[in-house]
């Protein structure tokens, strides 16, 4: 079967697979450090998601009022509702600082305050002195922070001579027979050729799965293809069901609107007027981290102080902040504002609604991180071969709850250290495991059986069952009812990818192939997030349970891990929290009450 395809071999040190934030640091790094690397991409690396982040990112700079990287390790283990590993969280946020200054010196075009330093802008659940009230964290450059600092990392790329393959699609991994990851096959979608990507390090950098829901923020590349591919080499997902739901989501496109903008002093309202966040949460207010303002305003919604004439959604405020600051410090808001709600924000109220926006959970890794592939034995086992960065690994340090600005923080601080551990365990030339003949046919096999799948369905009919599903049985509160027939639902849906119809045979710019591969994907993200979700008896940061609305430290302090076969057949365990931290130079945060 494979002789149906032009197959060409490479042999790298290192390979990267995608060029978002996380991909090109880590990237770059290897580069640097004499590792010859490949960065395979399926979109152009500046237009990956990071591109379209707006609002900052976080480290304790303190250039406008004092601030400490411990005061930052506690915000994110407390917006983490205890479900971070906290020697991951002391790891990201003490080298927050030093990650910072060197992308300035990278060339990243932050703002600047009157005296030249980096500006920074509140943000929701960053606070001083351990949750006293809000501090300004956020570096930014205006509401465009991701599309500078990717710019600035792609250049870094190009002039440190990383190999990039744009346009490449990964299609699956190549697994060992002693379980080590060996390297990854890819389809170039512009001539038609399958290349085999042979490395001692694969490195998976493929960003969210934000796509397996009707309504979200993200790009519709984001299809979660590496925690698929991680998922068909057998190994576990972590904490899939927790899903952050952006407050700000514009109403009716989703398009984000940063929350940034309530950093400025922007606030939500209800149809009596009310700022109600100020009732919720009486310190934070409008800042409180994101799963605590978006069941605030699901509440609002849900007793009917919703706004318009179905009552479906709420008011940002932005009008009096004035012309000026909004020209200067959220012009994109401004222009989105305009375009996605005909909204002139200088003068009017934005229609928002709470939006999906982020997985906390993926590919579980270590604060090093390499992939894991944990037993009972042994819960932080790792995969020779195999590391995970960005939106697409669990290190954890969002645990059940990320803070905003703290995902380009986890990109720039995780890439930079999968190159540092991947120079430690590989040299620049070591001598490549033979190659064992018949290593690649599972991924072409799935290749071909999707590229020539004949049944009655449209991709486009199944993978809209399944965002529908989703949005409707994992949402912002759920229930053991609404869970059980999500699951069920999902089945149902799943069994419809085996009626899928692929018209198109072409190899060579083939959206109908493409899109169907993809759905395959998100359809393992869909599936692990929902039983993942039913199994999860309590309420912890953005899985909201209403059937048990504590959280549970005793029986829940530990992380979910979901397996799913190729019939779609989910099997789920768990593994410990860790309760230590890196250094001495900081204790263990104890669990406490997590009030804004
Ligand atoms: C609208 C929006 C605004 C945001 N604002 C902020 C913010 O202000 N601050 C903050 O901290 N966070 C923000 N976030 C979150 C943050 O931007 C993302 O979590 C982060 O950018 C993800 O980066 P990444 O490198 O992991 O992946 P991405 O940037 O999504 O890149 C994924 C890469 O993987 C590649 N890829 C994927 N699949 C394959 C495949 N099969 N084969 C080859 N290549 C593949 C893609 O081509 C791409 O290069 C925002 C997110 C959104 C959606």
């Amino acid at each position: 079967m494979s002789s149906a395809y032009e197959i060409i071999d490479h042999k790298y040190d290192a390979v990267v697979v995608g060029a978002g934030g996380a991909g090109l640091r880590a990237t770059f790094g290897m580069a640097i450090a004499g590792l010859k690397t490949a960065c395979i991409t399926k979109v152009f690396p500046t237009r990956s998601h990071t591109v379209a982040a707006q609002g900052g990112i976080s480290a304790a700079l303190g250039n406008m009022a004092e601030d400490h990287w411990e005061w930052h390790m506690y915000d994110t283990v407390k917006g983490a509702d205890w479900l971070g590993d906290q020697d991951a969280i002391e790891y990201m946020c003490r080298e927050a600082v030093p990650a910072i200054v060197e992308l300035e010196h990278y060339g990243v075009p932050f703002s600047r305050t009157e005296e030249g330093k980096i500006y920074q802008r509140p943000f929701g659940g960053h606070m001083r002195n351990f949750g006293e009230a809000p501090v300004q964290r956020a570096c930014a450059a205006a509401d465009r922070t991701g599309h500078a600092i990717l710019h600035t990392l792609y250049q870094q790329s190009l002039r440190h001579n990383a190999e990039f393959f744009v346009e490449y699609i990964a299609l699956d991994m190549i697994m060992g027979e002693d379980g080590t990851c060996e390297g990854v096959v890819a389809w170039n979608m512009d001539d038609g050729t399958i290349h085999v990507f042979r490395g001692n390090m694969v490195v998976m950098a493929t960003g969210g799965s934000g796509r397996s829901y009707f309504s979200c923020t993200s790009a519709h590349t984001c299809t979660g293809d590496g925690n698929a591919m991680v998922a068909r080499a057998g190994l576990p997902l972590q904490d899939q069901e927790f899903i952050q739901f952006h407050p700000t989501g514009i109403y009716g496109s989703g398009c984000l609107v940063t929350e940034g903008a309530r950093g400025e002093g922007g606030y939500l309202s209800n149809s009596e007027g009310e700022r109600f966040m100020e009732r919720y949460a009486p310190t934070a207010k409008d800042l409180a981290s994101r799963d605590v303002v978006s069941r605030s305003m699901t509440v609002e919604i849900r007793e009917g102080r919703g706004i318009g004439a179905n009552g479906d959604h709420i008011h940002l405020h932005l009008e009096h902040l004035g012309a000026e600051t909004l020209g200067e410090r959220l012009p994109g808001i401004t222009e989105s504002a305009r375009i996605f709600a005909g909204v002139d924000c200088t003068k009017e109220p934005i229609p928002v609604l709470p939006t999906v926006h982020y997985n906390m959970g993926g590919i579980p890794t270590n604060f090093r991180t390499e992939a894991l592939r944990p037993t009972k034995e042994n819960p932080d086992a790792v995969v020779p071969g195999l590391m995970a960065i960005g939106e697409c690994a669990s290190a954890s340090v969002h645990g059940a709850n990320r803070l905003g600005t703290n995902s380009l923080l986890d990109l720039v601080v995780f890439g930079r250290a999968a190159a540092i551990r991947a120079r430690e365990l590989i040299n620049p030339g070591d001598t490549l495991r033979p190659f064992r003949k018949g290593s690649t046919d599972q991924a072409l096999e799935r290749f071909d059986r999707i590229r020539h799948a004949k049944g009655g369905t449209k991709t486009s009919e199944v993978r809209l069952e399944m965002q529908r599903t989703m949005q409707s049985n994992a949402a912002v509160f759920r229930t053991s009812e609404v869970l059980t027939e999500g699951c069920e639902k999902i089945d149902a849906v799943w069994k419809q990818m085996d009626d899928v119809s692929v018209t198109d045979k072409s190899l060579i710019w083939n959206s109908d192939l493409v899109e169907t591969l993809e759905l395959e994907n998100l359809m393992i993200s869909a599936k692990t997030t929902l039983y993942s979700a039913e199994a999860r008896h309590e309420s912890r940061g953005a899985h909201s349970h209403e059937d048990y609305s504590d959280r549970d430290d005793k029986e829940w302090m530990k992380h979910t891990l979901a397996w799913i076969d190729e019939k779609g057949k989910v099997d789920l365990d768990y593994r410990p929290v860790h309760e230590y931290t890196l250094t001495d130079e900081v204790e263990y945060i104890e669990p406490r009450a997590r009030v804004y």
